[in-house]
C-alpha cells in the first residue's frame, strides 16, 4: 500500500471520505486543498499534520494562514497553490477537486510521477487525449474513484487482451426523477433536484445526477480510461446502486462488481490496488435487497447523455465544450437563475457550436471552456 498521499479538494464530500481511508491506514498526508471551506481544512490541518496545505481563493487563505500559524504546515494559495501541492511528488495523489478546476493539478500531479486516484472526472472529459497521453509517456496510473469506473477496472483484473472486452456496461441509479415526464419536470425546485435517492454528493454532481449528465460525463471518462469506442458503452438503469458497472467479454460472459453504496469502496481500492485491505464499509446483505432491476435510460427525456455521446463522436474539444456548458448552466440552475431543462439546452448549444474537433493543447482546452462558459451565460442574461 502506498504510504504518501496527498489530497485534493479535501473539504469535499470525496475528500473528506478519503480522509476517513487515510485515518484508518495510517497514511501520511502531505497535503491538503480548499477552495474556501478554511474552518473545515483548519481541523483537518490539527489532525493530520500535513506539510503543506492550499486554499485556492486568496482572501481565505491569508485568513487560515493566521489561524494555523501555530502548527508546521506551509499555507498556499492562489490557483497556483493547489497546483504545487498536486506537484510534490507524493506516492499517490487523490484529486476530489469538483470541476475543469482539477484538470491543471491532474496534469501537475502526473508529471511529478505521483499515482493518480482520479474522482475528478472532469479531468478526463475536457483533456481526456492530453492527459492519458501524458500518463502514458510518464508511465503514471491513474487509477480511477469514481464509482462505476472503480466497478469496470475491478472487473478487468484478469483480463489478458483488451480485443476480448466486447462492452462496458456503466450503471446509473437514474437519480431523483427517474419515470418522471419532461412536463412533470417542468418547474422542478433546487430542493427535488438535490435530494439524491442513494448518495450523498457535493451539490454540482447531485444536480449532474438528477440531469444525467453525470452519466454522460461518465461515459466520456470510461472511454479514456478504457480506451473504448462510444458504441461499446452501454448504460443501464439500476435503481439499487449495488451493481456498481459490468464488463461483457466476448464470450458473453458478464463481470460486475458489487457492494452497498459507499465511495469509501472506491475510494480505498485506487489507493491500495492490487491489493485489498479491511474498510469502514458494510457487508453487501444481498438478501436485505431482494430485488435488483435494471432497466434502459429514457434518452428521450434524459438527453443529455446522448449529447455527451455526441461529443465523444465528435472529438477534439466538443467533450470539453459540452462540459463548460454543464458546468456554467449547472452554476445558474444552483443560483435560481435558470430553469432545470435549461441546463441540457445549454449543453446542447455547445454541441452545436464550431469547434476544433482535431488534436489539442492544454490553452485549448482553457480557452474553450472559458469561451462555452462566456456562450452559455449569453443564452440565459
Ligand atoms: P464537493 O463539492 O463536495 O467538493 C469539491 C472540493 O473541491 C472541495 O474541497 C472544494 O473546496 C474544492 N474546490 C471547489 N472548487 C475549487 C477550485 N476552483 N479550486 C480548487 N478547489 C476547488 O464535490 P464532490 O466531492 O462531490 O466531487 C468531487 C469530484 O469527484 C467531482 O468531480 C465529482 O464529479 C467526483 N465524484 C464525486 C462523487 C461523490 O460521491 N461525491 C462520486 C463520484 C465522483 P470547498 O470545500 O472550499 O468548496
Ligand atoms: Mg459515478
Amino acid at each position: 500500500m502506498i504510504k504518501s498521499l496527498s489530497v485534493l479538494g479535501a473539504t469535499g464530500s470525496i475528500g473528506v471520505q478519503a480522509l476517513e481511508v487515510a485515518r484508518l491506514h495510517n497514511l501520511d498526508v502531505v497535503a491538503l486543498t480548499t477552495n474556501t471551506r478554511i474552518d473545515l481544512l483548519e481541523n483537518q490541518i490539527r489532525e493530520f499534520k500535513p506539510k503543506y496545505a492550499a486554499v485556492a481563493d486568496e482572501k481565505a487563505a491569508a485568513e487560515l494562514k493566521i489561524k494555523v500559524g501555530d502548527t508546521g504546515t506551509k499555507i498556499l494559495s492562489g490557483k497556483e497553490g493547489v497546483k504545487e501541492c498536486a506537484a510534490l511528488g507524493t506516492e499517490a495523489v487523490l484529486n476530489g477537486i469538483v470541476g475543469i478546476a482539477g484538470l491543471e493539478p491532474t496534469i501537475a500531479a502526473i508529471n511529478a510521477g505521483s499515482k493518480i486516484a482520479l474522482a475528478n472526472k472532469e479531468t478526463l472529459v475536457a483533456g481526456g487525449n492530453l492527459v492519458t497521453g501524458l500518463a502514458k509517456e510518464k508511465n503514471v496510473p491513474i487509477l480511477p474513484v469514481d464509482s462505476e469506473h472503480s466497478a469496470i477496472f475491478q472487473s478487468l483484473q484478469g483480463c489478458p487482451e483488451h480485443s476480448q472486452i466486447k462492452k462496458l456496461i456503466l450503471t446509473a441509479s437514474g437519480g431523483p426523477f427517474y419515470g418522471k415526464t419532461k412536463e412533470e419536470l417542468k418547474n422542478v425546485s433546487l430542493e427535488a433536484a438535490l435530494n439524491h435517492p442513494n448518495w450523498a454528493m457535493g451539490a454540482k454532481i447531485t444536480i449532474d445526477s438528477a440531469t444525467m449528465m453525470n452519466k454522460g460525463l461518465e461515459l466520456i471518462e470510461a472511454a479514456w480510461l478504457f480506451d473504448m469506442t462510444p458504441d461499446k458503452i452501454d448504460i443501464l438503469v439500476h435503481r439499487q446502486s449495488v451493481v456498481h458497472s459490468l464488463v461483457e467479454y466476448s464470450d458473453n460472459s458478464v463481470i460486475a462488481q458489487l457492494g452497498v453504496p459507499d465511495m469509501r469502496i472506491p475510494i480505498q481500492y485506487a489507493l491500495t490496488y492490487p491489493d485489498r485491505f479491511i474498510s469502514p464499509v458494510k457487508e453487501l446483505d444481498l438478501a436485505e435487497y431482494a430485488t435488483l432491476t435494471f432497466d434502459r435510460p429514457d434518452y428521450d427525456t434524459f438527453k443529455c447523455i446522448n449529447y455527451c455521446r455526441k461529443a465523444l463522436e465528435k472529438g477534439g474539444l466538443y467533450p470539453a465544450a459540452v462540459n463548460a456548458a454543464n458546468e456554467k448552466a449547472n452554476e445558474l440552475f444552483r443560483k435560481g437563475k435558470i430553469g432545470f431543462w435549461d441546463i441540457p439546452d445549454s449543453v446542447e448549444k455547445a454541441l452545436e457550436s464550431t469547434i476544433n474537433s482535431g488534436t489539442y493543447t492544454l490553452d485549448d482546452v482553457l480557452l474553450t471552456d472559458r469561451e462555452i462558459r462566456k456562450q452559455t451565460e449569453a443564452m440565459w442574461s
